[in-house]
């Protein structure tokens, strides 16, 4: 008797045990959101919190002028999504493995083929911001990028840096694209900046406009190093649940082979620790 009453209580205290640990939402700050007490099985177990207008730090060397310019970078993301909720996003309000993999700058003939062959493989979904010059005039490759599933977002017109034009020509750039984009694609409207910023004011007429404002909180850093490794690293070191991962299809000094060769390791080793992957609409549209 007495051994059964000592073994139920070891029951008792691991079933404790198992529901604490799974205590996983608060809400904190001015904008309430969900903080994420990620499971340990996803690699990502330092119990960092995720919360709106996260965005990652890079897990590379990089030169001190970039690191500043990253630091400026994420503390003005966080301000835009504390001043915009709901109109701009660093990663998906998710709380489950649920991750968004996203490609910019295409489409090319080249590189953007290539990396919906690897997604074919894999049998994943993205999301592609493209270019509207080079949506006009890779016209199959949009179609392709349709006819396999991903989502089609807007990249601006021309890749001018926002920050550097007035809301006038941003939105000009940004419209122009949005019919190329809803001739193949109806959709909500999502636009990520080039560079990833915008300022307050451009923020506010893309807002009235209809259009959700998507950055990243996790930057392969794709354009930064041509290392296939160090962009597996980037990845794979910083990946959380709800994440929206930052890559490229086209574009760069070295033709992004090092993303073609880093993406199926990638894809395949998010895959082993659980992850989902799914396009922004599939989120962020319900
Ligand atoms: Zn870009």
């Amino acid at each position: 008797m007495k051994k059964a009453h000592k073994l139920s209580l070891l029951i008792y205290w691991l079933i404790y045990i198992v529901l604490i640990q799974n205590i996983d939402t608060i809400t904190a700050g001015p904008n309430p959101v969900q903080l994420i007490h990620v499971e340990a099985h996803t690699g990502y177990s330092d119990k960092t919190n995720v919360e709106s207008g996260y965005v990652a730090e890079p897990p590379i060397n990089i030169d001190r002028n970039m690191h500043l310019h990253l630091e400026e970078f994420r503390n003005k993301v966080k301000e835009l999504c504390n001043a915009y909720p709901h109109s701009i996003y660093s990663c998906l309000p998710a709380s489950d493995n649920r991750i968004a993999l996203t490609f910019d700058d295409g489409p090319d003939p080249h590189i953007t083929p290539l990396v919906l062959d690897i997604l074919e493989e894999y049998n994943t979904v993205a999301t592609f911001f493209v270019i509207g010059e080079n949506a006009q005039k890779y016209p199959e490759v949009v179609q392709r990028i349709v006819k396999s599933g991903h989502q089609l977002a807007n990249h601006s017109w021309s890749h001018k840096r926002p920050t550097s034009i007035t809301v006038y020509d941003l939105i000009d750039e940004v419209n122009k694209t949005q019919k190329v984009i809803e001739e193949k694609y109806a959709c909500t409207k999502f636009f990520r900046p080039p560079y990833g910023l915008v300022t307050s004011e451009q923020m506010q007429q893309l807002k009235l406009d209809g259009y959700k404002v998507i950055v990243w909180s996790v930057d392969s850093m794709d354009w930064y190093t041509t290392s296939p490794q160090q962009i597996q690293k980037c990845v794979l070191d910083k990946v959380h649940p709800g994440a929206i991962i930052l890559m490229h299809s086209a574009g760069g000094y070295h033709n992004r082979q090092a993303t073609i060769q880093a993406l199926p390791n990638i894809i395949s080793e998010l895959k082993k620790r659980g992850y989902q992957f799914v396009t922004l609409d599939q989120i962020l549209n319900s």
